[in-house]
């Protein structure tokens, strides 16, 4: 359970241990992150040696880079920086001043890195300072916050919001909302908050990216595991809903069916079922979807799928009733739901069955399962900032992550395997993990070393489960063609046995439960709700399996209508998707605040900038690994194009989303 979110600037409770604790919470810690924390508590800056910076060209390895010699010594500098703090009473130090963040962020990410000075619209800017300002929040603030309010910014508008869905976009929106002072209300489908964190409820669910960055900037929290499971993540998005004041606004069991833009009132009507299964409408002035990407369970199209005598049920609308103990159980798909859930579940039955279609790239991550080490967690609690400090660390590590990894050369000759020498080398590496993995097992060996290149679909992280699972004598890897759902089970067909025209080998697998791991219907961005906007148009004719969108948030002919985790937003391989909630939901509310400061009633995305945008995306997918690789991943719509991927930086995302442009829109 995480507590309560920590401020940095909150009452601390002096630090009475003696010096040996002290050193063994550091031992425990991340040390590279601690000392910029210290600095800012203890104001020495001294503790941010030359000699003791990561190297920002290697952060991507253990510990950033650094040598366990430039490690102990940190360790030393950081134990002494601690025994003076605690000898002097543990004082609470104010905010620290930009000069001095820059000077601690110089530390963390490098001198070019912060100072650098690129220029982005015409303006010389440090390269990345504001978003790392934004994501440490110093001193607990909200950076994020609407500095402004609707009665001080249209006195006497009347101006209403409605947001679809209450999952992590939907809650952050409705906060905004109300720091603004917008009415607002959010009308979520489900019994409580939490959206993915509600629905996916199947065993072994949890976070594959870092907790500390797995939340908002605004509401960080100190956690237990470093990837929390997913009934961590519901308490957490609760809480916030309860915290951000925002729940008593949230219609629960409510579903969204239509919405309607008036073009004379420049309104949305919406259509809502009500728990009752009664309907109602609804007026309001701006629309907010936050439905997300993956919350409609994808069936696959296997024939037969009705004539399976057993159980049978998608890992996202998990089945309690159905015991699995000593079962024989057929698990389809091997993507990021079923590599948690599938060790868990091979535990109990008599016999799993798993059928992988494609196998995963694995991420070793040895600590993806741990708790945060008791002197860490100490740490995080009693030094202030050092949450903060650890998440930007974190967030600096993987905020390009592999990205530069996955961009396309195209000159590089081995495409069918990798996109570019980088990725090549990402693959030789991923490589040798599975075989240290499954070196001792050459029939499983030949069937998980996937064939793609890495990074064209989501690498899975393992701490050794995954080869710890496929090993048990209780369960079977199979790679052969799903032919069909037969009552008894599953039939494969063995597509290699060539040895006679139709005759090849089929087995019926046969099971009592079938599992579907088999993902989302990702690609149909707001179905099922019917969206109809100006002139009548209707929003999924418009996009006939083809979702786009400016930035991912606003749609030409749709005014007033902006889309969280909308086409496009979506991150493979770097950074964690609250980041570009946060930046979207800013998007929204400033937004709102051009068109309501400006006296507008609608404003409409201009279709050319909307064109150019996506032009822009489409390229620079089709040269990343997930657009290049002709292997199945949910990125691609039934048209081949990547509908869902932001392909740039995640800077560039936060310098796009700052302020919306009123030359992009039509203001009405
Ligand atoms: P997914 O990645 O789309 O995986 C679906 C699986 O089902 C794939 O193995 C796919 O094979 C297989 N499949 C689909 N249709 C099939 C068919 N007709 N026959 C045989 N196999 C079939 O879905 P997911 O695992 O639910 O994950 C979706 C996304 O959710 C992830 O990429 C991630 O972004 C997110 N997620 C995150 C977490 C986390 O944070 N820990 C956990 C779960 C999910 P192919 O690969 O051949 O298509």
């Amino acid at each position: 359970m995480p507590s309560e979110p920590s401020s940095a600037t909150g009452q601390q409770q002096p630090i009475s241990e003696d010096d040996a604790f002290l050193a063994g919470a550091v031992r425990e810690s991340a040390v590279a992150a601690l000392l910029p924390a210290l600095a800012q508590v203890t104001g020495d800056m001294t503790l941010l040696r030359d000699d003791l910076r990561p190297d920002p060209s290697r952060a991507l390895e253990p510990e950033g880079g650094l040598s366990e010699q430039q490690l102990e010594e940190m360790r030393e500098l950081a134990t002494a920086a601690l025994v003076r703090y605690r000898d002097a009473g543990s004082p609470v130090a104010g905010a620290p001043s930009d000069d001095d963040l820059r000077r601690m962020m110089a530390f963390l990410f490098g001198d070019e890195n912060v100072f650098g000075g690129n220029t982005f619209a015409g303006e010389k800017v440090d390269s990345y300072f504001g978003v790392l300002r934004e994501e440490l929040a110093p001193a607990g603030e909200d950076v994020r916050a609407p500095g402004w309010r609707l009665p001080e910014i249209a006195p006497g508008v009347d101006f209403c919001v409605a947001v679809v869905g209450a999952g992590m976009s939907g809650i952050l929106a409705a906060y905004r909302l109300r720091q603004a002072g917008i009415p607002f209300v959010v009308f979520e489908k489900n019994d409580d908050v939490g959206g993915t964190w509600f629905e996916n409820t199947y065993p072994g669910c949890r976070v594959d990216v870092p907790n500390n960055l797995y939340s908002y900037a605004c509401a960080q929290a100190t956690w237990s595991h470093h990837f929390s499971a997913q009934e961590t993540l519901l308490d957490y998005f609760r809480r916030c809903a309860d915290d951000f004041g925002v729940r008593d606004s949230i219609r629960f069991r409510t579903e969204v069916v239509s919405a309607v833009f008036d073009d004379e009132a420049c309104t949305w009507r919406l259509q809502i079922r009500l728990p009752d299964g009664s309907d109602d409408t609804v007026e309001v002035n701006a629309l907010v979807s936050a439905v997300g990407q993956l919350n409609r369970p994808h069936y696959p199209e296997i024939a037969g799928v009705d004539e399976f005598a057993g159980a049978a049920f998608h890992s996202a609308r998990w089945d309690r009733s159905v015991d699995l103990r000593g079962k024989r159980v057929a698990v389809i798909g091997t993507g990021a739901s079923a590599a948690q859930f599938i060790p868990v579940v091979a535990e109990d039955v008599a016999h799993l069955t798993v059928f992988q279609r494609t196998p995963n790239w694995l991420a070793p991550t040895p600590e993806y399962h741990d708790e945060v080490p008791a002197g860490m967690r100490w740490l995080f609690d009693r030094v202030p900032s050092y949450a903060q400090w650890y998440r930007l660390w974190l967030f600096w590590r993987m905020h390009e992550g592999l990205l530069p990894a996955a961009r396309v050369d195209p000159e590089w000759e081995l495409q069918h395997q990798s996109v570019s020498a980088p990725n090549e080398l990402v693959r030789q590496l991923l490589t040798v993990y599975l075989q240290m993995e499954f070196g001792d097992r050459p029939d499983l060996l030949g069937k998980v070393v996937p064939s793609y290149p890495p990074i064209a679909k989501r690498i899975i992280r393992d701490n050794g489960v995954w080869a710890r699972t496929l090993k048990r004598d209780n369960v079977e890897l199979v790679t052969d063609r799903i032919e069909r759902i037969a009552a008894s089970g599953v039939v494969t067909v063995d597509d290699s046995d060539e040895s006679d025209g139709g005759g090849a080998e089929r087995r019926t697998h046969e099971a009592d439960v079938i599992i579907y791991g088999t993902g989302f219907l990702a690609s149909h961005f707001l179905t099922p709700m019917r969206v109809t906007g100006r002139g009548g148009v209707d929003l999924h004719e418009r996009w006939a399996g083809d979702a786009r969108a400016y930035l991912g948030i606003t749609v030409p002919e749709f005014p007033n209508l902006f889309c969280l985790y909308g086409p496009n937003t979506n991150i493979v391989i770097n950074g964690s998707i609250i980041y570009f909630s946060e930046c979207e939901v800013r998007y929204v509310l400033e937004s709102l605040r051009m068109l309501l400061a400006g006296g507008h009633r609608a404003m409409n995305c201009r279709k050319d900038v909307h064109d150019a945008f996506n032009e822009r995306i489409d390229a620079e997918n089709r040269r990343m690994a997930w657009g290049a690789s002709s292997v199945n991943s949910w990125y691609k719509n039934e048209h081949g194009r990547v509908a869902q991927n932001w392909p740039f930086s995640l800077l560039e995302y936060w310098r796009q989303t700052l302020h919306p442009d009123p030359d992009d829109y039509e203001l009405v």
